[in-house]
């Protein structure tokens, strides 16, 4: 199992599993994508279901991962499927689970791992996966990242102890909500670095790119990243749509559907990978809130980016975004491979013009060979969904799951149709409040959350990433 970037014309540089587990982005500025996917074709699905029946979701795992990986030994993966995807840190030997919505609509709940988000379920075995590895090289790695609430605490709470890896995370100052700062501040360890910043998620992004842009620091500090165009976080994701089709699937070819609310494409091009694997995926439908660049794409064939301060500040937080990171891989597919076209698109007509217009046979193209529709919701759709479905069933969801399910009920009427949830409604509960009175109850596990003091280093303004690499320097561990 070999992989190549998307804009890799010629197929170069292959490389293995571990070594783009380490790397993030290729050289070439691209992404990677296996040379072949692995199939599930139906004789392997019907294995899947007996394994994932006898031995739950972490043996469903390894079987998965194994077929993504050949460079490492297939006992040690059991090991590190087995201790990310632990009781202790998911509340159940299984790690997601399903509940019905009424209507043929269905939720994927994601959210029970330890920073209550669907982040959990790739974080906490990458972070296992970094440490085998490092371990195996003798190596450190400084991680640096930026964060709009949900990444930083999931990175930072599945990194904790691990002894090779350390944390810089980069923060926005006033924008999370009380707990998602709660979550991340609380965090006591040298191993784990919160750095707030003046302004907004864009500007923490530009500050990580400004740093992983010297090439020296980054040789010196060995620096690395946790985002979602990590391969590895995408491969984890994959496993979690098997386990829920498997969970609401009578028979080893009945088709189901997923909407997924989304941001960086992170998310639904795992549920893509997975139908292009061969799962029985009807339709991929992508749900986005006001910033809504992917749902135009899937509807007019036009890739729009947004420059930040086009970005709207919303109440599903999360899902604002001008530029969809992972969205190259899915056109590298698109495009059937033709390295020399992506590119052409993504290395050049896009930061020249800011559009990618894949209209007419290729739009056509992602709606029915690939499934996709898309649409969008607004804070008053989210508050309506939020509202409706706990006087009809008393499940709180949150926002981001709100724009999912919002989006769900205009496609209804097909096969079983699962939104995918993406964090617990405690993270939100000013919106909350908004959609139902009052906040949703906190889970025993988050009680102190709130109380907990903060650990931070505050940037100011004017700071700059000169400042920003000295406290780096300051920090890391030898
Ligand atoms: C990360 C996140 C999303 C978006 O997921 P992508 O993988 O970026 O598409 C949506 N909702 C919540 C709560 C998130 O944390």
């Amino acid at each position: 199992m070999m992989y190549l970037s998307t804009r890799d014309v010629g197929a170069q540089s292959p490389a293995g599993f571990s070594d783009i587990l380490l790397e993030g982005l290729a050289p070439d500025g691209g992404l990677y994508w296996p040379q072949t996917l692995p199939r599930l074709g139906r004789g392997e699905r019907r294995d899947l279901r007996r394994l994932y029946a006898d031995w739950g979701y972490p043996r469903l795992a390894w079987a998965v991962l194994r077929r993504f990986t050949d460079d490492i030994p297939e006992d040690d993966l059991w090991s590190l499927c087995r201790r990310a995807y632990t009781t202790a840190k998911f509340g159940s030997p299984d790690a997601v689970s399903v509940a019905e919505l009424g209507d043929g609509l269905w939720l994927g709940r994601l959210s029970n791992g330890p920073t209550a988000a669907f982040k959990d379920l790739a974080m906490q075995l990458l972070a296992e996966l970094f440490e085998y590895e490092l371990e195996r090289r003798q190596q450190r790695m400084t991680i640096i990242g930026a964060t709009s609430g949900d990444t930083g605490s999931a990175a930072e709470v599945a990194m904790l102890g691990k002894s090779r890896v350390q944390v810089f995370m980069l923060s926005p100052q006033g924008r999370m909500t009380p707990f998602q700062r709660g979550q991340m501040y609380g965090l006591d360890d040298p191993g784990i670095v919160n750095i707030t910043v003046p302004g907004s998620f864009d500007d923490c992004q530009d500050l990580v790119k400004a740093v992983s842009s010297d090439a020296d620091f980054k040789a010196a500090h060995a620096i690395g990243t946790v985002n979602s165009i990590n391969w590895a976080r995408l491969a984890a994701q994959v496993v979690y749509y098997i386990a829920l089709w498997l969970e609401l699937s009578a028979d080893d070819d009945e088709s189901v559907s997923f909407c997924v609310p989304t941001g960086n494409f992170g998310n639904i091009l795992s549920g893509h990978i997975a139908r292009q694997m061969g799962l029985p995926i009807e339709q991929l439908i992508l749900a986005t809130n006001e910033n809504n660049v992917l749902a135009e794409f899937f509807v007019s064939g036009v890739y729009r980016v947004r420059s930040s301060a086009q970005t709207l500040v919303t109440s599903s937080p999360s899902m604002d975004i001008s530029k969809a990171s992972n969205f190259e891989r899915f056109v590298f597919d698109l495009l059937d491979h033709d390295a020399a076209q992506t590119a052409r698109l993504f290395g050049q007509v896009l930061p020249e013009t800011g559009v990618i217009d894949l209209s007419g046979p290729l739009l056509a193209r992602a709606q029915r060979r690939y499934g996709f529709v898309a649409g969008t919701s607004t804070h008053a759709d989210r508050l309506a969904t939020i509202r409706r479905l706990h006087q009809r069933t008393g499940l709180i969801i949150d926002p981001h799951t709100a724009d999912g399910v919002h989006v769900a009920q205009s496609h209804l009427g097909g096969p079983k149709l699962i939104t995918l949830e993406t964090a617990l409604p405690v993270k939100f509960a000013h919106t909350i409040a908004a959609a139902i009175g009052r906040p949703a109850p906190t889970p025993p596990r988050f009680a102190r959350v709130l109380d907990t003091p903060a650990h931070t280093i505050d940037l100011a303004e004017g700071d700059d990433v000169e400042r920003l690499k000295q406290i780096i320097a300051a920090h890391v561990r030898d």
